[in-house]
């Protein structure tokens, strides 16, 4: 079992000021791997004001030298690769193939694509040829608090402290109390790094406790915080008083609208990606809309996907599904899949309980629900699960109603032949993100959501101007 009860602030690994210890629960074996500290309101107040210090001098540093550093972090990063990918798998349960490729890598193309956005990010440009002594600067936003989840912990870090590295920012990570070891091997990287003392710090804790302290701190500019948008809607309140800014990525129902003349591979891709991360993603395409003629042999042929989807565990290499994070996930994702049966849905595979042989841990059986329609629960929540529901429509204003038909907006999913068809549909669906025919979003693209998924945007050119405040100058000569 490790102990990782210090926190990292002003540039120093430091013991809390008042023990409270906490237990990180491996999901696969339900056993204590490590113990953290939930930190304290002194806590919190010391690493707020270490930023705060540090933020006079890191806020107009050069943008070489914060190339430099991140370019340090990026080798360091590389190299401690394994070491990544270990903590994510110990912590979340993300099967070690998938934790080092898909999670470890994410935050790897998140680095590298950063640093290339800001070599050509203009700080300081003329408004325009009609204004040429209109000058815009672009300055930091100032003292930034971070709060992650745990599902893709260290792609949700890098979007964060990234960009607010990149942009002069300085920070206060807290992030999920349910998977802070892969935050706590990043800190490390950072130390080694050599940022500057102060510029990144990082607070354990949970969200009642130093989550909601720094989301009300007076001395906090900005909240950008991942996580359910119960959490999202307490922290908009909490950071209203003082007018902080707040970039918030929420929860996602996806739809992903399957037509007559998709391809062939269409469902079986559309219900792997729905298991992927164990169903923990909040982009994950839970509802497969797809048109009444072909409903019945998509189901046979979705049926047959989670039949060949294994489950087994993270510590093994291969492709298979590992356990949901926590007794809490399993607990909620066990009684929607009770309220979907209750619902008269029909199951077509999985179901409630544990798949054979795994009694100990939080591994929940790949699940898909036919017959399913719009209004019922398991259509509207987000259950963070391996468990998809199949809806069918009869043609595509049927399909644009029912994708629209949901408080989440974050990613929905085309699939047809037709690319005239695609475009006009994808321009109708209220979503931030769109992708037609199994086309991945491309590095740098803008991450978030429209309505109940969130505010803002994370990645790219549009994930530095999250971190930055605009300043016109007239006058300029
Ligand atoms: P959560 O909201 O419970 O916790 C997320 C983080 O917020 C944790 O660090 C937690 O300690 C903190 N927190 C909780 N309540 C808080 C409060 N009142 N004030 C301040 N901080 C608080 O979410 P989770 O269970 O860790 O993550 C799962 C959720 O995150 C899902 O709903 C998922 O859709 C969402 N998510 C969204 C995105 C996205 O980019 N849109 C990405 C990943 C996860």
């Amino acid at each position: 079992m490790r102990n990782k009860t210090q926190f990292y602030i002003n540039g120093t690994w430091v013991n809390p000021i008042r023990a409270n210890d906490f237990d990180v629960i491996n999901p696969a074996d339900e056993s204590v791997c490590a113990t953290i500290s939930l930190g304290s309101e002194a806590d919190t107040n010391l690493a707020v004001s270490a930023a705060k210090n540090a933020l006079v001098t890191w806020g107009v540093s050069s943008k070489e030298e914060r190339i430099e550093v991140l370019e340090a972090l990026y080798s360091i990063y590389k190299r401690r690769w394994s070491d990544m990918a270990e903590a994510i798998s110990l912590e979340m349960g993300a099967p070690i193939d998938f934790a080092s490729n898909a999670q470890t890598g994410s935050g790897a193309g998140h680095i590298k694509t950063f640093i290339k956005k800001l070599r050509t990010f203009e700080f300081e440009k003329p408004l325009g040829d009609h204004a040429p002594d209109n000058r815009l600067v672009y300055e930091p936003k100032g003292v930034c608090a971070l709060i992650t989840p745990w599902n893709w912990p260290i792609n949700q870090v890098t979007l964060k402290v990234i960009p607010a590295i990149a942009t002069g920012c300085t920070m206060v990570l807290k992030p999920s109390e349910i998977a802070p070891l892969s935050s706590m091997v990043f800190a490390e990287m950072i130390d080694e790094a050599g940022l500057p003392d102060g510029v990144f710090n990082l607070v354990n804790g949970d969200g009642a406790g130093v989550g909601s302290q720094l989301s009300a701190h007076p001395d906090v500019d900005m909240v950008s915080f991942t996580g359910s948008t119960r959490a999202g809607a307490l922290i908009s309140h909490n950071a209203a008083d003082d007018f902080k800014r707040i970039g918030l990525e929420l929860g996602g129902k996806g739809a992903n609208i399957i037509f007559a003349d998709a391809d062939g591979d269409a469902v079986e891709r559309g219900v792997k990606h729905c298991f992927n991360n164990t169903g923990q993603s909040c982009n994950a395409p839970t509802r497969m809309l797809v048109q009444r003629s072909i409903y019945e042999q998509s189901v046979t042929k979705a049926q047959a996907v989670a039949a060949q989807t294994s489950v087994d565990l993270p510590a093994k290499q291969g492709d298979h599904m590992g356990p949901v994070v926590s007794q809490l996930q399993f607990d909620k994702i066990q009684n929607l899949i009770q309220q979907g049966i209750d619902e008269k849905a029909t199951l077509v595979a999985g179901g409630v309980g544990k798949p054979e042989g795994f009694e100990t841990g939080y591994f929940v059986k790949p699940t898909i629900f036919s017959d399913v329609n719009n209004q019922m629960a398991i259509a509207q929540t987000e259950i963070f699960g391996p468990v998809l529901s199949m809806i069918p429509f009869e043609d595509e204003e049927d399909a644009i109603a029912i994708a629209n038909d949901t408080c989440f907006g974050l990613t929905n999913y085309i699939q047809t032949k037709d690319a005239n068809k695609a475009k006009r549909i994808a321009k109708q669906l209220r979503s931030g993100m769109v992708e037609i025919n199994g086309s991945n979003l491309c590095a740098g693209s803008p991450f978030g959501g429209y309505k109940h998924s969130g505010i803002g945007r994370e990645g790219g050119v549009l994930g530095l101007e999250e971190f930055l405040e605009v300043k016109v100058i007239s006058g300029w000569k």
